[in-house]
């Protein structure tokens, strides 16, 4: 299984890939996990990361792609789960062409549809519990409108090739996990 976890920050993306890696055999990618943690270590793409996130800013193109090159080379089977990426259209073309190469497709993006107010409420909240700088109200409001400006388009690119499912992301976490099991049982 290929699969694309697609939507605004906050809509529930984390949330809703780590039960599905841990209820399917699935790898679970997440390019803002990793960059969290290059930031942690103060790698070189660490450092090169860290002054766009802390803005809600998208770290260029080329960071994130060697990321998820690396990650994809390295897998034990050819399953996976991205959380976070693609977010440009740059980003989707080389993810293309990657899979390509390998005689690869994705299977299917699921995209979690959130109310914008619903989104902040949510990201803010978060930042109670786990303190991420990138959650205060202001660069949520930023890394939202960079979302609908730089990363909604691809809701086309994908519809374009029918492979877009669009689900109600509000409600209980379970609720939306079976709305995005309905799913999965058709791609398997
Ligand atoms: P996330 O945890 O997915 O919300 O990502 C946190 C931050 O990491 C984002 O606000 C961006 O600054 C950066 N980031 C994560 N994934 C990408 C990506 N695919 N392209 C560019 N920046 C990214």
């Amino acid at each position: 299984m290929r699969l694309i976890l697609f939507g605004p920050p906050g809509a529930g993306k984390g949330t809703q890939a780590k039960l599905i890696a841990e209820r399917h055999n699935v790898e679970h990618i997440s390019t803002g996990d990793v960059l969290r943690e290059a930031v942690k270590n103060g790698t070189d793409v660490g450092m090169k990361a860290k002054s766009y996130m802390d803005k809600g800013e998208l770290v260029p193109d080329q960071v994130v792609i060697d990321i998820i090159k690396d990650k994809i080379s390295t897998l034990e089977n050819s399953s996976f789960m991205l959380d976070g990426f693609p977010r440009t259209e740059a980003q989707a073309r080389e993810l293309d062409n990657m899979l390509n190469d390998q005689n690869l497709g994705i299977d299917s993006v699921v995209m979690l549809d959130v109310d914008d107010e619903e989104v902040i409420k949510r990201i803010t909240g978060r930042q109670e519990l786990e303190g991420r700088k990138d959650d205060s109200e202001e660069v949520a409001r930023n890394r939202l409108s960079v979302y609908r400006e730089q990363t909604s388009p691809l809701e086309k690119y994908y519809k374009n090739r029918n492979i877009l499912e669009k689900i109600n992301g509000e409600g209980e976490i379970e609720e939306v996990y079976k709305r995005i099991e309905n799913i999965l049982k058709s791609i398997k």
